[in-house]
């Protein structure tokens, strides 16, 4: 079967700035216009992958594109289409902040062909939205769920944040039971987590905000994972969940290796075998460019490398990995190896089926410091 690819959009505005977050972003529209017009450029000068993949999902990130009026998204959208053809695509995402999601705005974004939305409600309790400095309310967020539903939307994933300091147990379960009640078939569920230099970092520091509170991670954590099984989620990937037939194709796409082409400021793009690349993180660079080469970093990952993220990513899955695969790409040696060291010492972490290795359940909370340990 031809490999299929993903494509990748970042859209690098927001509306306010949330006070946990570092991805890259500006609050200032100034230069969407000209970001819109290199990202354009972009698509025109993108080399295909070899073999030209068909696109199977495409997903506009950020940033929040649905900050961007029509007159932007729809010349990117079409572009892509021009450049690649969507006679494959079977998932198109866009990231939408509650405050975004209007009757006329869900009009518009299905005549360019969106079918799901990824949806940062991050709580729906008001407090937790004024701490972390959400420009959208509690209120908004279920709404903007039913009214998305309502006009035939029903793929929908929201992003909920465990961890911060006034949530307690029975809030964290009830705003997964208020997800489930609004029947969201899919949760992406993260720890809160402090990043140097963001406004939730500073303002720690100084004493005006609370921490978040670590203690409770690994109990609101098992938590989650108690209410996905009585609800019949599959908790798929670490940070990701959904009802049968809801997993995220996109998502899946970049923890399987599959290859993906990145535009925008701050994208990344990887070519399915081993050579990364990633765009500038400045939207007046991004938006002056020439040449691809102005705005571009590649890296060809060593075998290493590439090892070592195999066992990052899939570790971080339901199935775990395929002995076989890893076999294939690697060879007997470092199969046999890495064999060796999931056996001893910490073999109560993993489930060794016969040809698969994948975590064990109270253990998947540690994957990324359990990889790590794996690592060539
Ligand atoms: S809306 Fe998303 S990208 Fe923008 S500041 Fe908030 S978390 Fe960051």
């Amino acid at each position: 079967m031809k490999t299929k690819a993903g494509i990748y959009v970042h859209i690098p505005f927001c509306k306010q700035a949330c006070s946990y977050c570092d991805f890259h972003f500006s609050t200032s529209l100034k230069t969407a216009e000209a970001v819109t017009e290199a990202i354009l450029r972009e698509i025109q000068q993108q080399p295909y992958f070899e073999g030209n993949p068909g696109i199977q999902s495409l997903y506009f990130g950020g940033g929040t594109p649905s900050i961007l009026p029509m007159r932007q998204l729809g010349p990117i959208v079409n572009a892509l289409e021009k450049k690649f053809g969507f006679a494959d695509l079977r998932e198109f995402t866009l990231e939408a902040n509650p405050d975004d999601i209007s009757g006329a705005n869900l009009s518009l974004w299905r005549s360019l062909g969106v079918n799901r939305f990824s949806i940062g409600v991050q709580s729906f309790f008001e407090r937790d939205l004024r701490y972390m400095n959400r420009s959208h309310s509690a209120g908004e967020a279920a709404d903007c769920i039913k009214r998305a539903q309502d006009t035939g939307f029903s793929n929908l994933s929201i992003d909920l944040i465990y961890g911060t300091p006034g949530l307690s147990d029975t809030e964290w379960l009830q705003n997964l039971e208020y997800a489930a009640a609004l029947q969201v078939p899919h949760l992406s569920t993260y720890a809160l987590t402090v990043e140097e230099n963001t406004p939730l970092w500073a303002h720690i520091r100084k004493g005006r905000q609370a921490e978040p509170r670590e203690e409770s991670y690994e109990r609101q954590f098992a938590i989650l994972q108690n209410f996905l099984d009585s609800r019949g989620y599959e908790a798929y990937e670490i940070s990701n969940s959904a009802l049968p037939g809801h997993r995220a194709l996109h998502n899946s796409a970049y923890w399987y290796g599959l290859p993906y082409y990145g535009f925008g400021p701050s994208a990344h793009g990887f070519d399915g075998g081993r050579t990364r690349y990633s765009n500038i993180a400045h939207n007046v660079k991004y938006a002056r460019f020439g040449s691809l080469d102005e705005i571009r970093s590649s890296e060809d990952l060593t075998e290493t490398e590439q090892m070592n993220e195999f066992i990052l990513t899939r570790l971080r899955l339901l199935e775990g990995f395929r002995i076989a695969e890893f076999r294939e790409r690697f060879g007997p040696e470092h199969t046999e190896t890495l064999l060796q060291k999931i056996t001893t010492p910490a073999g109560e972490w993993f489930i060794h089926d016969v040809g698969s290795v994948r975590l064990d359940k109270p253990y998947r909370i540690l994957a990324d410091g359990i990889s790590a340990r794996l690592f060539f």
